[in-house]
């Protein structure tokens, strides 16, 4: 097994130079030097972070370049996620994605602006062919910015197999980043698992890695493992608490790669290049879930269960499941290093109490668990639950109640996809009624919701308790940089607050007169906006409405005259 561990090192070494010396050709997207504040990879909460974030020196405006000759193939506008959003094609069957702009520039933003005005909605998504909208290296896109469910300004930048989507490592294609520094590791967790790789309930253990004047190192360079971590089914595995940094940022990056070793053993090794958006969800099995959202802590686990398809893991010896007897003492040796070479490193004995191992032979019993691999159905007069498989990632307890109340599984367990929920309203439902999901921190989240006869039908993220729901109330509308009594304004922009205390907001209008015209909004701060053209001065009758999912809706009038 030796020679296997040094060639696997070597491969690693041999990548990481020839990434460096590859010769690629794209020009930065923007025209300042190039810093990140979020690399690829990144843990986020249900996806992996699928590029980089570059800095734009904190404000909105800078102009943004093409990164190659192309043409751009779709454009998307929306007040969730990527904001506004461009996405060029290029010739070597890479795709480069820009995300949360401000606006965008001149052809472009005509077309765009073209299609909302032909749909009435600022919420478009336009497909071009290559003849529609080339572009050269170093065009003028658009202008970066903040929307979508960006926090502050930036650019998220993609690189993209225009093929399969999946997405690419940007800092594997030449964008270069001064990295000096290690990642660094803080602590580690031994688990008991199944030889799928499912953890054992109750059976894991913490201890903090500390950093020392040789390195880093745990209390008395062992840790002790109960015996009954051991069991007839499967072994142990570990993850570790790890995050990296670069140079001139205190953010902390995400992990991009790392070799964990047995007794000489390569046991499982990471390396983050691509991942795709089918599969990205399986961060929720990647990660130590109830540590990242209890805790705030970033494990990687050097393990994976049979269902976990990520294409992450360099090597994946038995799923990273290291078969033990108790007595046992194994030497460890984990590395966790970044795309420039810079290593951390945490060697320590792991010794197995003596004493007995778990016998259990059934850990899981099936009338108190649902499996990974398993596809479920539940139906009575009331209630239908449809599950399908490859919906948990992990034996997950069945909570189930079919009569009365109507759960299935509980609101802190994640899910890979959606499952089907279908409720018998005892009176006939009408379209202001609608299916809520209690989540785990005691809220109630809606579910968009179809009503067929006396039932209501709706697709849910979360597992939980599912009740019924009514709505009757419209949203509020209300002037946010200007007051309900000005008879005129002289602001180029008017801003308005609109909440939406039950449901959602699905609709939001502003006509002028009788006409409509673009009415922005930003889904993360509740607000609508209104930019007005150069002519449009005088006195005006405007009409805001607003509507949501259930069909309430707010009319909000005035006669303004702008100045
Ligand atoms: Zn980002």
């Amino acid at each position: 097994m030796i020679k296997h561990v040094i060639f696997l090192v070597l491969i690693s070494l041999f990548g990481q130079n020839a990434f460096s010396q590859t010769k690629h050709s794209y020009r930065s997207p923007l025209n300042i030097p190039l810093a990140i504040s979020a690399n690829f990879g990144e843990l986020r909460p249900n996806h992996f972070h699928m590029g980089v974030d570059f800095k734009t020196n904190g404000v909105e405006g800078l102009t943004l370049y093409a990164v190659e000759d192309g043409f751009i193939s779709r454009v998307k506008v929306s007040p969730f996620g990527y904001g506004k959003v461009i996405y060029i094609d290029h010739p070597n069957g890479v795709t480069s994605v820009y995300a949360h702009c401000s606006a965008f520039k001149g052809k472009l933003d005509s077309l765009v602006k073209m299609t909302q005005e032909k749909e009435q909605n600022f919420e478009v998504e336009i497909y071009f062919t290559e003849k529609d909208l080339p572009v050269k290296k170093g065009d003028a896109i658009a202008l970066s910015g903040n929307t979508g469910s960006s926090t502050a300004p930036h650019l998220h930048f993609e690189l993209r197999d225009t093929k399969t989507e999946d997405a690419l490592n940007p800092l594997l294609y030449g964008f270069e980043i001064a990295d000096h520094k290690a990642p660094e590791i803080r602590g580690i967790k031994v688990y008991s698992l199944t030889n799928e790789g499912y953890q054992i309930p109750g059976k894991s253990k913490y201890v903090k890695v500390t950093k020392g004047q040789f390195g880093y190192y745990v209390g008395g360079d062992l840790i002790s493992i109960p015996s009954d971590f051991n069991t007839l089914l499967g072994g142990i595995g570990f993850a570790v608490e790890v995050v990296d940094f670069i140079d001139g940022s205190t953010n902390t990056c995400g992990l991009y790669g790392s070799v964990f070793s047995a007794e000489r053993d390569t046991a499982f090794c990471q390396e983050i290049k691509r991942v795709s958006f089918d599969d990205t969800r399986y961060i929720n099995s990647h990660k130590d879930y109830v540590e990242y959202t209890v805790n705030k802590r970033k494990f990687h686990k050097s393990f994976k269960t049979d269902e976990n398809p990520l294409d992450i893991y360099s090597c994946s010896h038995n799923n990273g499941v290291i078969p033990v007897k108790p007595g046992d003492t194994l030497a460890i040796h984990y590395k966790g290093f970044d795309l420039k070479g810079n290593k951390s490193e945490l060697k320590f004995k792991a010794a197995i109490q003596p004493g007995a191992a778990n016998q259990t032979t059934s850990i899981f019993p099936s009338w108190k668990y649902f499996f990974p691999d398993s596809s479920y159905h539940f139906q009575n007069d009331q209630v239908e639950f449809e599950v399908k498989a490859l919906t948990f990632y992990e034996p997950t307890l069945k909570n189930l109640s079919l009569k009365g109340t109507y759960s299935l599984g509980d609101p802190k367990t994640p899910i890979q996809q959606e499952i089907t929920v279908k409720l018998k309203s005892p009176t006939k439902p009408t379209a202001k009624n609608y299916l809520a999901v209690s989540t785990a921190g005691g809220r109630l989240k809606p579910l968009a919701t179809s009503i067929e006869g006396d039932w209501l039908t709706a697709e849910s993220m979360y597992l939980g308790s599912f009740s019924i729901k009514t709505d009757t109330l419209a949203p509020t509308v209300a002037p946010l940089n200007f007051k309900e009594t000005d008879l005129a304004t002289a602001k180029k922009r008017l801003t308005w607050k609109v909440l939406e205390s039950q449901t959602m907001l699905v609709d939001y209008d502003l006509f002028i007169d009788g006409k409509w015209v673009l009415l922005e909004y930003e889904e993360k701060s509740n607000y609508v906006f209104y930019d007005r053209t150069k002519n449009m001065t005088g006195t005006h009758e405007l009409l805001l409405i607003a509507k949501d999912r259930c069909g309430n809706v707010k009319e909000w009038r005035k006669k303004i005259t702008f100045q």
